[in-house]
């Protein structure tokens, strides 16, 4: 069986892994491992904008206040000033990367307003921001000459006596089965959206990394705070930026009414994601709905500056949903968009577990708490990416590589074949199928007892059912059967996670919202959830918030 060495593995080439990356030292041997390639990696995606108090009138304790309370206060404080802080060098930093950020009229990096933010600070190249952002930073890898392995997919981690010294990785176009030591892994693998059958997020987004550590025994956090995006497009959850609203789009229900009032009378569709999301679902179900949505106005911004601001989401509105939103106002709904959870790590991207790092979607810092502010993810991956990168080159300084043994690759040989030579049983897309559209219906924007214990039992059900899954293709190469089958069976896993969770956590906070409990508990509920592999499912625990100087209030819009 094939063994390759390297100081430091990354899998995951978005934005935080490939900065990540870029902040190892030269002498420093290092390796990328992706599933797609690197710019097919879900941050190209990113639409609205990146957040930093650049101007002299917006310091950037306002930017670390807006997100705590975004937030609902179950974010880290100290980790949420450091991210803040450091933001504005990290923008003029991409700026010189060559991300071509859109300007202001006095050539300064241009900023849109956003939700939940108390100033226009959202950076953004008109609404391909994230597109802009992956390239430049994929050009500096390839600069650096970095080794990436595209098109491997990450099995399991390397993990002896408690510490992690490699990953064993599928290379998809051979089919092979490698064992990649390292000093140090860094996992940067993104989100979960696709846990949920209709989902804003890439088909790739089965937060793979997140289940590989936590069957290895590394805790998630807070996997029960989901957000739900409020404008996705109806027929297959396609995103519709923020910044359509930022730039003055409103949100109408079937009577033609600005129906934001009601619920935020002060930040109206500027409100946060969660708050406007809950807004959007009551109306739909309180029937002043269209067609199970609401409608996206747009058409008083004019032509010239749709073209020119979001002519992205105008041809996704034109090809997905038929509405050319210069003419007619977009339908739209909340949609599974972004994991606040992930794998608990510090601000340097520790884990609990030696050798292990994470950054990025697929890690909590947390800077995000029970609801994260947009344009507050891609500069998570940028600030924390960056520090996890500079951590880590430190960490493996005159470390020695550990042995890592042949088992581990062998297991998983025994894992795939037992799958590939499984004569018949249950297709994975039927059960992804069921468990997203569950995930839909009971573990969404609004949650109860009832709900979430149907969920649970059903995610129970489909997790036995899943021990005779059926994979069709045979052979070794490009075998995509396969990798979906490995991938439903991350989502399963975490499927449990999310559910164990929220059926615990009996308030309503951020993206948490129980109809049974509508209010939120600091007494008993200011703690981050930890979730362990049991026996039986999830074990949960607890983690406390850090707080340095806000003081939790009413979050009011
Ligand atoms: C449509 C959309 C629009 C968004 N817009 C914004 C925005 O405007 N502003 C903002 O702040 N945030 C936005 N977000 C969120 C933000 O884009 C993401 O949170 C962020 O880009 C995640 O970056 P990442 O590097 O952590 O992961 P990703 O970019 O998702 O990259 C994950 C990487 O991990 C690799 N990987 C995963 N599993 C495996 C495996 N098993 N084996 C090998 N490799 C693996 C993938 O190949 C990929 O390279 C948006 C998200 C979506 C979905």
């Amino acid at each position: 069986m094939t063994m390759l060495t390297h100081d430091v593995v990354i899998v995951g080439a978005g934005l935080a892994g490939m900065r990540a990356a870029l902040e190892l030292g030269p002498g420093v041997d290092v390796a990328v491992v992706s599933k797609v390639h690197p710019v097919r990696s879900h941050s190209g995606a990113a639409q609205g904008g990146i957040n930093a108090a650049l101007r002299e009138e917006d310091p950037w304790e306002n930017h670390a206040f807006d997100t705590v309370k975004g937030s609902d206060y179950l974010g880290d404080q100290d980790a949420i000033e450091i991210m803040c802080r450091e933001a504005p060098s990290d923008i003029r930093q991409m700026e010189h990367w060559g991300v071509i950020f859109s300007r202001a009229e006095d050539e300064r990096i241009a900023q849109r307003p956003f939700g939940g933010a108390g100033y226009p600070r959202t950076c953004y190249a008109a609404d391909r921001t994230g597109h802009a952002l992956l390239h430049a930073m994929y050009e500096r890898v390839m600069k650096r000459g970095v080794k990436v392995y595209e098109e491997w997919f990450l099995l399991s981690l390397v993990v002896e006596d408690g510490v992690c010294r490699g990953i064993v990785a599928l290379d998809i176009p051979t089919g092979q089965v490698v064992t990649l030591r390292a000093k140090a892994v860094i996992l940067a693998t993104g989100g979960y959206g696709r846990v949920y059958r209709t989902s804003s997020n890439g088909l790739v987004n089965t937060g793979d990394g997140m289940a590989v550590a936590y069957r290895a025994g590394a805790p998630l956090m807070d996997m029960e705070f989901v957000q739900f995006h409020p404008t996705t497009l109806k027929s297959n959850g396609v995103l519709i930026t923020e910044g359509s609203r930022g730039e003055g789009g409103t949100l109408i229900n079937a009577h033609g009414e600005r129906f934001m009032k009601t619920y935020a009378p002060n930040a109206m569709e500027l409100a946060s994601r969660d708050v406007v999301s809950r807004a959007e679902q009551t109306e739909i179900n309180e029937g002043r709905g269209v067609d199970g949505c609401v409608l996206l106005d747009l058409r008083h911004l004019g032509r010239e500056k749709i073209l020119e601001r979001l002519p992205q989401i105008r041809d996704l509105a034109i090809k997905f949903a038929g509405t050319d939103p210069i003419e007619v106002p977009i339908p739209v709904r909340p949609g599974a968009h972004y994991s606040m959870g992930g794998i608990q790590a510090d601000h340097n991207g520790q884990t609990p577990m030696e050798g292990l790092f994470a950054c990025g979607e697929c890690s909590c810092v947390s800077v995000h708490g029970a609801n994260r502010l947009g344009g507050n993810s891609l500069l998570e991956t940028i600030v924390f990416g960056r520090r996890t990168g500079a951590f880590v080159d430190g960490f493996i300084s005159g470390r020695p590589l550990g042995s890592a043994s042949a088992a581990h690759a062998a297991r998983e040989e025994v894992r795939i074949a037992a799958l590939v030579n499984r004569p018949e049983g249950e297709r994975g897309w039927a059960l992804r199928e069921e468990l997203g559209t569950v995930m839909n219906r009971d573990v969404g924007v609004f949650r109860d007892r009832a709900g979430l214990e149907h969920a649970r039992k059903r995610g129970v059900d489909i997790l036995q059912r899943s021990a005779n899954l059926w994979v069709m293709d045979k052979s070794r190469t490009f075998n995509t059967d396969l990798t979906e089958a490995l991938e439903l069976l991350h989502i399963i896993d975490l499927a449990q996670t999310i559910i164990a969770g929220a059926l615990a956590r009996e308030e309503s906070r951020g993206a948490h919202f129980r109809k049974d409990f509508t209010t939120r508990n600091d007494t008993s509920w200011m703690k981050h959830t930890l979730a362990l592999p049991g026996e039986d499912g999830p074990r949960l625990d607890h983690a406390p918030v850090r707080f340095t100087k806000y003081e939790p209030q009413e979050r009011k819009y």
